[in-house]
């Protein structure tokens, strides 16, 4: 690029206006010479990621974009506004490849890996929205969306980089989290790599039979090389693990169940939330009601000692939530729909 007067300077400029200004065009580079803008304009594009359809819940403070990718697929990105905070939930893969019984991107089945800057440009898209709301940056990331994170690891972790970088969008390693269905040669690597984001592991049982019936990955890595990796990933970073327990009534929420997570991580430094099943088309069990998830945590705390937490539903209104991400194949990319604010 230097020879037509594209300077590191340039790029150092570029980067500050792309991921700290959220510019979505090359008109929005006021510091970057004329000539190269144009030149940039000619051969390169802002965010590959157009949006095809914007939901929003009735509450006002989830929203939910259906971004199209150049090659025609599509994947979802979640925005979650809280008291105080706002999160965004990205993804990873077009479809996944592990197919949970109960989780829309699962019985969707996997399309393809998304890029290093598929990923990001979600983020940059989510703190755009973000900012054409309220006068706050996006500080949280969640890779919860659709996809396995692991399973694409090397993007994952570049994508990681590039947001945690701080001339750009500079988000606090502590604000990102990781959740896997349990990749151990991934919890391995993370561990190894020493990298520094929060990493949830998705349980859901205590139980080889019982987990792999419903995460068909368990059999590939089954539930004690599961627990070694996590184990490994605590002792080497000296660090809090998260466990994610999607509790579906009636098959994994009983005091039995409680119990035998509690007996299966205590000792670990860990924290488990709790996630009410939400609906997808594919899976036909219910939520746990309340007083089971009461009495699951209750077990948890007092008898393990173990901090947990039940995730607040958020946009199920609108199939926002955990595991109800979803495009189908060959989803329309309305290209006259509104695109992000600023793009
Ligand atoms: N692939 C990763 C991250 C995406 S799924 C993983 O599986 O961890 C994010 C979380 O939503 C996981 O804990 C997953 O088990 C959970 N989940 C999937 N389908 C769900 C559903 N229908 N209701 C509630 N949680 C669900
Ligand atoms: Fe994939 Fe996670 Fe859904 Fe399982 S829960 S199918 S790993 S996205």
């Amino acid at each position: 690029m230097e020879s037509w007067g594209f300077s590191v300077d340039h790029s150092a400029r570029l980067w500050k206006y792309l991921y700290l200004g959220l510019a979505g065009s090359f008109e929005q580079l006021p510091e970057i010479p004329a000539r190269v803008r144009s030149r940039l304009a000619a051969e390169t594009r802002i965010g590959a990621l157009r949006v095809s359809l914007e939901t929003e819940s009735n509450d006002g403070f989830t929203r939910k974009f259906l971004l199209g990718l150049p090659d025609g697929g599509a994947i979802e990105t979640v925005l979650m506004r809280f008291t105080g905070r706002a999160t965004a939930c990205v993804s990873s893969q077009v479809g996944c490849a592990m197919g949970c019984v109960f989780c829309a991107t699962g019985q969707m089945g996997f399309r393809r890996h998304l890029a290093a800057g598929e990923i990001v440009s979600q983020v940059v898209h989510a703190a755009r929205a973000l900012r054409a709301r309220e006068p706050r940056r996006l500080r949280n990331v969640v890779l919860m969306g659709m996809g396995e994170p692991l399973h694409n690891y090397d993007a994952v972790m570049r994508a990681v980089d590039i947001m945690r970088d701080p001339g750009g969008l500079g988000l606090g390693a502590e604000r990102i989290t990781l959740s896997t269905v349990g990749v151990v040669p991934g919890i391995r690597r993370m561990a190894d790599e020493a990298r520094p984001i929060h990493l949830a592991v998705s349980l859901h049982s205590a139980n080889q039979e019982e987990r792999a019936a419903m995460v068909p990955a368990a059999r590939r890595w089954p539930l004690d090389e599961l627990m070694d990796a996590c184990r490994h990933f605590c002792a080497t970073l000296n660090r809090r693990i998260f466990f994610e327990w999607t509790l579906i009534a009636g098959r994994n929420d009983t005091a039995d169940h409680a119990h035998a997570v509690g007996r299966l991580i205590r000792g670990l430094p860990a924290q488990v939330n709790l996630i009410p099943l939400n609906p997808t088309a594919g899976f036909s069990g219910a939520p746990s009601r309340t007083e089971a998830a009461r009495r699951f945590q209750g077990i948890l705390t007092r008898d393990y000692g173990l901090p947990s937490t039940v995730r607040q539903r958020r946009g199920i209104d609108i199939a926002a939530g955990c595991g109800q991400l979803a495009a189908p194949a060959g989803t329309p990319v309305n290209r006259t729909a509104p695109t992000a604010p600023g793009s």
